[in-house]
């Protein structure tokens, strides 16, 4: 009889714990902890930050599906790990706080056999003074963000009816921020509902970036087949920008916003500001803030997890040079080399480099992004760790039969850039292998036949289409399990 304790409702953490209930039945418990009492659509917040969707239409209570599935829930926030108990425990257990109506407060011990810490990226605002929506600037990251930043975008839409000019600033809010693709999208959609509004030659529209060019994207660029022609992803989204009217600022780190300014620092080191009027700025993301302890109480935070926060899983972490990261340096199974029963799925696993070429200013500024972890391995990595879970329960065998090394995973990202059946536009990009393998694929660093790159409304019905599919899974609805991540 065995105990599995997720930490963590997102995208990862709710895949993981939709398998381990499937397949762990009699006698075995499977736990969930997370904060919100609502799972989300992540990718469609976008929408939700245009005003195309409501939070209810990207959003489901969980503690329904939960007693479905038999998962024991708790509304609470992990605040610690304990992976060798303690003189009161002998099991490894986590410490949690509540912050349900009834409980909130109220503290808990919860042990473990396994541990599946999926608890993603802690929106660091406070990396960037001034960035955020209680600051000076928008975000899109989670429902309640993208509900205010759409109040915000329709004061700017009321300013543009009036004929005051409008600069709408979108991009990366940290120096080292990742997750450009939402950012894009963001951007793109606003381009379309402004063309929509007939307020486009009111507005002006500026992209930011930390990256060295357009369409790195935090995964070093990419060469896409397109028109039966390669193209670097650089063409690629430089020609989408073009088209909506977008101009930009690139190798940007963001360190400061006041009222209506942002500050940046460039890869020549000059420190520049831009004017706004609406900002959405994706912040620097960090590990969820967990500590860990050893059995005598001793702090041992720095050996389970990265400088960042993140979990430390089974990567290869010596610092090497740009020019000899290599495939092999990224994680299989996602288990802590520490501790063999804890893991830690999606982007809560702290990677062992970035997958962009690291890039600094003179004066010491590192500007470029960090590695992202998208829905698609957040989804199939949670899968992969609740599998070789299952079939170490079942079997008794320390084996991870499971793998997925994002060095050997495909991605698709779809980037909607407008809304409607005929007139909704959108960028689809697959990528295979996530992170580039440069011995295996010489010439383009990843397989070119599946890395491809095209922009249209079939593109727009996909990503409509996801939202609802991914929704009906989450919902666990007959069948889920049918549906890939
Ligand atoms: C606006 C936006 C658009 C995006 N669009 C796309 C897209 O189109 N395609 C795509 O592939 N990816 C997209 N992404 C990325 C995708 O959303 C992430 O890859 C994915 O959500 C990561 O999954 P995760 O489970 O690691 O983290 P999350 O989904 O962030 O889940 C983490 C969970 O942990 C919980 N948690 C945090 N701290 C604690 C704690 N201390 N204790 C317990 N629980 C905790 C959180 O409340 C949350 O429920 C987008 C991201 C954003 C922000």
């Amino acid at each position: 009889m065995a105990k599995v304790v997720v930490l963590g409702a997102g995208i990862s953490g709710h895949t993981a714990v939709s398998y381990l209930s499937r397949h762990l039945k009699k006698g075995h418990e499977v736990v969930m902890v997370s904060p919100n009492s609502n799972y989300q659509w992540v990718p469609s917040n976008i929408w939700v930050g245009v005003g195309l969707m409501t939070p209810d239409q990207v959003k489901f209570k969980l503690a329904p599906v939960y007693k479905k599935m038999g998962v024991d829930y708790k509304q609470a926030l992990a605040v610690s790990i304990h992976p060798e108990g303690n003189s009161q425990n002998e099991k490894g257990f986590v410490k949690i706080k509540y912050v349900s109506e009834e409980d909130n407060g109220k503290e808990e011990i919860v042990t473990y056999d396994y541990l599946v810490n999926a608890t993603g990226p802690k929106l660091n605002f406070e990396a960037t003074e001034g960035l955020g929506p209680k600051k000076f600037t928008q975000s899109v990251c989670t429902y309640d963000h993208a509900e205010h930043a759409w109040g915000k975008l329709q004061e700017a839409f009321d300013k543009l009816e009036k004929g005051e000019r409008q600069t709408f600033l979108i991009g990366t809010g940290h120096a080292m921020a990742t997750c450009q693709g939402a950012a894009f999208e963001y951007i793109l959609n606003i381009a379309f509902e402004l063309k929509k509004r007939k307020l486009i030659h009111l507005a002006d529209l500026w992209w930011i970036t930390n990256e060295y060019e357009i369409g790195d994207f935090g995964m070093g660029g990419a060469y896409v087949k397109r028109n039966g022609y390669i193209t670097p992803t650089k063409i690629f989204a430089e020609s989408i920008l073009r088209e909506y009217g977008v101009r930009w600022i690139k190798r940007a780190g963001v360190y400061k916003v006041e009222e209506g300014k942002v500050f940046y620092e460039n890869l020549e080191g000059e420190k520049l500001t831009k004017e706004f009027d609406f900002a959405m700025l994706i912040p620097g993301f960090a590990g969820a803030g967990l500590k860990a302890f050893d059995k005598e109480d001793n702090d041992i935070s720095s050996k389970v997890f990265a400088a960042n926060g993140m979990t430390k899983v089974d990567a290869d972490y010596s610092p090497k040079k740009y020019e000899d990261w290599k495939a092999e340096d990224w994680p299989l199974i996602y288990q802590s080399p520490v501790y063999e029963n804890i893991y830690a799925p999606g982007i809560a696993f702290a990677p062992p480099h970035g997958i962009s070429k690291p890039m600094e200013s003179p004066n010491g500024t590192k500007i470029f992004p960090t590695p992202p972890r998208t829905g698609m391995p957040s989804g199939v990595i949670g899968k992969i760790v609740a599998q070789n879970i299952i079939h170490r329960i079942k079997t008794g065998k320390d084996e991870h039969p499971h793998q997925a090394s994002m060095t050997k995973m495909g991605a698709a990202c779809i980037v909607s850039a407008g809304y409607g059946l005929f007139k909704g536009q959108a960028a689809v990009m697959t990528v295979n292998p996530i992170v580039q393998d440069w011995e295996k694929y010489p010439e383009w660093g990843r397989n070119i036949n599946d890395t491809v790159g095209v922009v249209g409304t079939a593109g727009h019905w996909m990503k409509l289409f996801m939202h609802y599919m991914f929704l009906y899974k989450a919902k666990a609805k007959p069948f889920w399990w049918l549906i890939p991540e």
